[in-house]
């Protein structure tokens, strides 16, 4: 956040200011370029942690919030601003606030929203580290929360009490990619006076944009797509002026989850490519879905895009008619035992595709859900859950879909 008042114009953008209305391809390589005097055509990376006062009186007024200017790195940055303003551009609302990873947006988000004795609903299906901090961490604090299914409107209209205050859903999800209807659940948060948080890392801005069906507030690990090569971790949280700066700010400045310069520029940077990435990607993992389906020994394939998906008409509603690049499919096993060991013969076949627990990035990662992300769970918790071990999670990127499929056939066909 731009220091002490949030200014969307610098002096060289208000001497030359977009015009209104452009695309969102457009916006991703074009807003807040907060050019310096030397005329760069390539961001600027401001790697400074404090900034030198013009005066003793100036200093005074900054830090009394009577004047803009930077002060200090824990309050902000040039081009953390820049990376929060394109992102808020792409996102459709007023401010962003930029974090050190997803994870801290969301604490960032749970710490300025709440207080002890509120109670937020989230999905079951959310990511592991959310479901913890909700769960356990905030529970510690007199945070109280229940958790429902996804995909069961009537669950999250149940769970909705006098004292509920945020309404958190992530869709589509992880590793099942199953999707919830944001505009039924904006709808059902506001009459309960809550606000919707919405988790977007998987479709990104590109696909969907919470915000035009109602959210309140959108939360992004930069770490995955907005990167998009896998190179630094960041987070981020988009809304209004009111929740941005009203609420979350004066957190953040004492809380100090802030992102650094050099991984701002790096996400900067990264939005420029995330539409042609995002279409290209969710292209071939549309492709590999449909080719997966096929194999005989696959006995399901988890994807948006899919027809067989349950709420396929729902995601391609929602999501621009793109299923996004996350697929999961379960290796066909008569037992948990053999669906393990078929699995990990598929992953240790692998010679071009990597073994790896992150997503986003422009090479395919692939990972066994059931003995990493939701390794601490009980048998019986990841059947509920429908992790079964022999299910395989396929975070596609940008490599030819023939090499793609010869990569995963050297294990599939010799099972
Ligand atoms: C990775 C991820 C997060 C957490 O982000 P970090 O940058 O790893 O802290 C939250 N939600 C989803 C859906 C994610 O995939």
């Amino acid at each position: 956040m731009r220091e002490p008042e949030h200014d969307l114009e610098s002096d060289f953008m208000s001497q030359h200011p977009l015009p209104e209305n452009l695309h969102l391809d457009t916006l991703a390589v074009r807003a807040a370029m907060d050019r310096s005097q030397y005329g760069e055509n390539s961001e600027a990376l401001y790697l400074t942690s404090g900034y030198v006062q013009p005066s003793a009186e100036a200093s005074a007024r900054r830090f009394a919030g009577e004047e803009e200017g930077y002060t200090y790195g824990r309050s902000g940055n040039p081009t953390v601003s820049s990376f929060e303003m394109r992102l808020a551009a792409m996102e459709g609302t007023e401010a962003a606030l930029a974090t050190s990873s997803g994870m801290s947006s969301i604490l960032l988000m749970l710490f300025s929203l709440l207080k002890s004795g509120d109670h937020v609903v989230y999905s079951q299906s959310m990511f592991g580290s959310t479901l913890k901090l909700i769960g356990s961490e905030f529970a510690r604090f007199g945070v109280e929360s229940t958790v429902v299914p996804q995909t069961d409107l009537a669950a999250w209209t149940a769970a909705i009490r006098p004292n509920t205050k945020i309404l958190f859903a992530e869709t589509p999800t992880n590793p099942l990619t199953e999707v919830c209807d944001i505009q039924a659940l904006a709808d059902l948060a506001h009459n309960a006076g809550a606000w919707l948080a919405v988790d977007n890392c998987f479709a990104t801005p590109i696909l969907q944009r919470p915000v035009d069906m109602g959210a309140d507030i959108v939360m992004h690990s930069g770490t995955k797509y907005l990167d998009g090569q896998g190179r630094v971790m960041a987070g981020a949280l988009c809304a209004s002026e009111a929740l941005i700066t009203g609420k979350c700010l004066p957190v953040m400045k004492n809380g100090g989850m802030v992102l650094s310069p050099f991984n701002a520029w790096v996400v900067l940077k990264g939005l420029e490519t995330l539409d042609i990435r995002m279409r290209a990607q969710s292209a071939r993992a549309h492709e590999m879905a449909t080719w997966l389906e096929q194999h005989p020994m696959v006995s399901r394939v988890h994807y948006p895009g899919l027809v067989s998906h349950p709420q396929h008409a729902l995601a391609m509603k929602q999501m621009s008619h793109m299923g996004g690049a996350v697929l999961s499919f379960d290796v066909k096993a008569p037992d948990p035992q053999t669906a393990r060991t078929r699995a990990f013969h598929v992953l240790d076949s692998l010679r071009v595709l990597s073994l790896c627990t992150n997503l986003g990035d422009t090479k395919t990662l692939l990972t066994h859900p059931a003995s990493t992300s939701h390794g601490k769970l009980s048998e019986d918790q990841r059947q509920a859950a429908g992790i079964g071990q022999g299910l395989i999670r396929m975070a596609v990127g940008l490599e030819h879909v023939g090499d793609m499929q010869v990569d995963l056939l050297r294990g599939l066909d010799t099972l």
